[in-house]
């Protein structure tokens, strides 16, 4: 599973919104690693820089010293629609008279089709979603004949009467010359904070991010979530806040993978901190799938922090096993299990004292297709592992992803046409278990708060493609078109 896209922008006259833009798109390359990208504003006219690679590749002290401004926005990617290219990098700029927008997108449009074909836009012409929105908003700006600037407000209004036509799931962050702009989709799929700098009686500037590390690093305060269907405005007069998608239409699903894997542990969700949700995560599978062992351990990175709860509430030692290679990048793994598996290899590597003759609970977070925990298996027991439990700290991930982050397609779902007992088998370990819907949403500890949790229910809250639905085996309650000829009723959630 990968993330799809981190999105930043900040408003802080004379304090180097570069070098905070480099800062905060930084704290967020966990989600995107393909292209990293800024847009600055001088008050007048917007540059924009971006290219494939990490931030660090990107941008160095030369660029950002080449970028003075007042106010930008950043963006780091990961593609989930539009393919891995340099003309899909964001931000996406659009010229508009004499000025212009740059637009950076975390999400997943699921009426993209329909919009660009209502639009009259030829198929093949749009590269991606945020291409897309870019050119829906370009459409409603009346460009002014002599050249000259579109008239204060434009972007803000074009937003206003394009955002309420869009589905599925978006937090996008917008600069035009004299304002920062952010927004979440009516389900609030993704993360959108809004930071402060300066004292709060007397602030001296605002950031927008999506995940809260990126206000830390910056020296922001947190002020709060964005609302699920809100639009933030934040220029000379301040932030304002506006209500960009009918109220009736508001039903916030946070993507409950941000607690489980997409978020940085020191991130904060719903108000909690991510790891500490992680480590009750793991509380929790000890209490509803205990095992007799002699290690805790947890598949390096993510699955560490629910291994340190499991730890914690068994009383069994927690300790390291495997190595990660922390210098491997996104490895390019060609398709194919042999390959993944030698990909498994590259990453991880057994200490044999920690594993000869015990028994050892391995905790991670999901299986996908199994092909890390496969090979984590084996290597255990090639290095003497007595005994393998596998604890994973999710319910089994059955259904594929339409709101932007990147599942294989249900086939490739190792828990979606497999048993416990046949999982066990394949996998090679002892025991598997998996926590309960119910325990995740309880360790998360947010008593009311709205997730989406389709990738393990199959109950998707909005509308998704037919055509994708069908090559996904959509569950049949969402196999029929109910009230729309081009999208699936969502399924109860
Ligand atoms: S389907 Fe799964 S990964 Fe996608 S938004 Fe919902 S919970 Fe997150």
């Amino acid at each position: 599973m990968k993330e799809a896209c981190g999105v930043f922008g900040v408003y802080a006259p004379g304090q180097g919104v570069a070098q905070l833009t480099f800062d905060g798109i930084y704290a967020l390359q966990h989600r995107g690693q393909e292209s990293a990208g800024m847009a600055v504003s001088d008050g007048e006219a917007l540059t924009v820089v971006k290219d494939m690679g990490l931030v660090t590749t990107v941008f160095d002290e030369r660029t950002l010293a080449c970028l003075p401004g007042d106010l930008a926005m950043g963006h780091t990617r990961y593609s989930t629609t539009g393919a891995s290219e340099w003309r899909n990098a964001q931000p996406v700029y659009r010229s508009v008279g004499g000025s212009g927008f740059a637009l950076g997108h975390n999400g997943n449009l699921t009426n993209t089709a329909a919009l660009a074909a209502e639009a009259g836009m030829l198929p093949g012409v749009i590269a991606s979603d945020s291409d897309l929105v870019a050119e829906l908003l370009a459409r409603r700006f009346p460009a002014p004949a002599d050249g000259s600037p579109p008239a204060e407000g434009a972007l803000e209004k074009a937003l206003m009467a394009v955002l309420p036509v869009l589905e599925g799931a978006f937090s996008f962050v917008l600069l035009d010359a004299t304002h920062v702009m952010g927004v979440r989709d009516a389900h609030g799929f993704r993360p959108l904070c809004l930071g402060r700098l300066g004292p709060a009686d007397q602030p001296d500037g605002w950031v927008l991010a999506s995940e809260t590390p990126a206000l830390d690093i910056v020296g922001a305060t947190f002020v709060r979530e964005l609302e699920p269907g809100e639009l933030v405005i934040i220029d000379d007069s301040g932030v304002r806040s506006a209500q960009a998608i009918a109220v009736e239409r508001v039903d916030p699903h946070l993507c409950i993978f941000e607690f489980v894997y997409f978020a940085r542990p020191d991130s904060r969700l719903y108000g909690r901190e991510v790891h500490a949700a992680r480590r009750r995560m793991g509380e929790k599978l000890a209490a509803q799938a205990p095992v007799d062992a002699d290690l805790v351990m947890g598949v390096p990175e993510s699955g560490v922090p629910a291994a340190e709860g499991f730890a914690t509430a068994t009383g069994i030692p927690h300790g390291q096993a495997l190595v990660k290679n922390r210098y491997i990048g996104r490895t390019f793994i060609t398709p194919g299990q042999g390959a993944r598996e030698d990909g498994v290899r590259r990453k991880l590597n057994p200490l044999r004292e920690n594993i000869d003759g015990k028994r050892i609970v391995v905790v991670d977070d999901t299986i996908v297709r199994g092909t890390t925990q496969r090979a984590v298996a084996k290597m255990l027991r090639e290095a003497g592992a007595r005994e393998v439990h596998l604890r994973i700290s999710c319910p089994p991930v059955m259904w594929p992803c339409f709101y932007g982050i990147d599942i294989p397609r249900r086939d490739e779902l190792i828990a979606a046409h497999s048993s416990i007992a046949e999982l066990e088998e394949y996998l090679g370990v002892d025991s598997l278990a998996y926590l309960s819907l119910e325990n995740l949403v309880a360790a998360i500890g947010a008593p009311g708060a709205g997730f989406c949790s389709a990738c393990l229910t199959g109950n998707y809250p909005a509308p998704v493609p037919v055509t994708l639905a069908a090559t996904a085996s959509a569950p049949a309650s969402a196999s029929a078109p109910a009230s729309a000829e081009r999208h699936v009723s969502p399924a109860p959630a």
